[in-house]
């Protein structure tokens, strides 16, 4: 090794999903949603006159109506750039004592590129054989917890009871709850921040609400943890959130009822497909996400991804011990979902 290199980061980062620029392609490889977003962002004009200024620090406008839409109080909200911008602060706030911190084997696989990047020892808590989390892996000594709810890429929800058992076996730890698919089936855990000061919720405008180009995330918690998450914040980037995101994020979130109409929309083509796939001889995970987890019982899941890949039809495919026969596959709208099927069909009976 040079000596220059001794000077650098060694770190393995995370891959994200590919973004293929073909035309004709269907899209349901990385969790975005096939609708657009809120027609009161889409017809927005923006004053950009106002680009030539820093954006509110605070991002006032944007925190007030998340606040609002939560029935929280300002104080108790935190944005940032997706969700992956405050999990990480929340990972350089929160996770400091020097002991691991627990998070199950399959899941984001960001929770282990950030814990390498800043230096926090970590323990995996293996699913069991359903991927299922098991709580009674987090009553250990640790030096806090972070797992998504339902947990991707299995799309598994844990019920409140299960996820406040684990909240009063940590109380002197902070649990965070990435609730980045909560709003496709789940109930959030926004009413045990009344009884759980250790508890951080983050949130995204990436799937729900159609924004993942637009980078928006937030973290719901107590207002002690939401200073912590400012003071990290002030110290690396005053500026997280520009000025086109505060305020169309405002608009989207402010639009509950075309909210509600898409998600419900993904929903319903989620269980058509769900059949429709189990016809086929798929089998799969029980997911309340807008994705499905699913292997199929003759035909490996990898030549199942080069088939559709060559079709240019993407979906996820992870080749990682204990989940190497298995697609996640987003749910698109219905006519991207009848293209997957058809060429399913033919396929798999060839
Ligand atoms: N958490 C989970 C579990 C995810 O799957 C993702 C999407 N890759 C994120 C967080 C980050 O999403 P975003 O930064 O777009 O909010």
């Amino acid at each position: 090794m040079s000596s220059l290199e001794n000077n650098f980061r060694e770190i393995i980062p995370y891959t994200p999903g590919e973004q293929p620029q073909f035309k004709d392609k269907v899209k349901l490889n990385t969790k975005e949603n096939p609708y657009p977003p809120s027609p009161k962002v889409m017809n927005k004009m923006l004053d950009y006159n106002e680009l030539k200024l820093y954006p509110d620090p605070t991002a006032e406008e944007l925190i007030s109506a998340i606040a609002d839409y939560h029935g929280v109080s300002k104080d108790m909200v935190f944005a940032g750039v997706g969700s992956d911008d405050v999990l990480a602060t929340s990972f350089m706030a929160f996770f400091n004592s020097g002991k691991p911190i627990l998070f199950p084997d399959i899941t984001y696989a960001f929770y282990d590129v950030w814990a390498n990047l800043f230096k926090i020892p970590f323990t995996k808590c293996p699913l069991n054989d359903n991927f299922k989390i098991e709580k009674e892996d987090y009553y250990r000594e640790n030096g806090g917890i972070v797992f998504p709810n339902p947990n991707a890429p299995t799309g598994i929800l844990m019920p409140l009871s299960q996820l406040e058992d684990i909240l009063s076996h940590n109380r002197d730890v902070v649990v965070i709850v990435d609730e980045a698919y909560i709003d496709f089936g789940g109930e959030s855990a926004i009413p045990l921040l009344n009884k759980y000061d250790n508890l951080v919720i983050v949130q995204t405008f990436s799937k729900s609400r159609s924004m993942a180009g637009m980078r928006i995330g937030y973290a719901i918690a107590g207002k002690r943890l939401i200073k912590e998450l400012n003071t990290v914040k002030y110290s690396y980037n005053s500026y997280t959130l520009n000025y086109p995101s505060i305020k169309l994020g405002k608009l989207a979130i402010e639009d509950d009822e075309y909210f509600k109409n898409t998600v419900s929309k993904i929903i319903n083509t989620r269980e058509r497909v769900k059949k429709e796939l189990s016809d086929l001889g798929f089998s799969g995970t029980e997911s309340m996400s807008n994705f499905l987890f699913v292997t199929h019982k003759n035909i490996m899941a990898k030549d199942i991804f080069g088939a559709l890949k060559e079709k240019h039809i993407f979906v996820r495919y992870f080749d990682k011990p204990r989940i190497d026969n298995y697609l996640r596959i987003t749910i698109g709208t219905d006519d991207e979902m009848d293209k997957l099927i058809a060429f399913l069909k033919e396929y798999i009976n060839k």
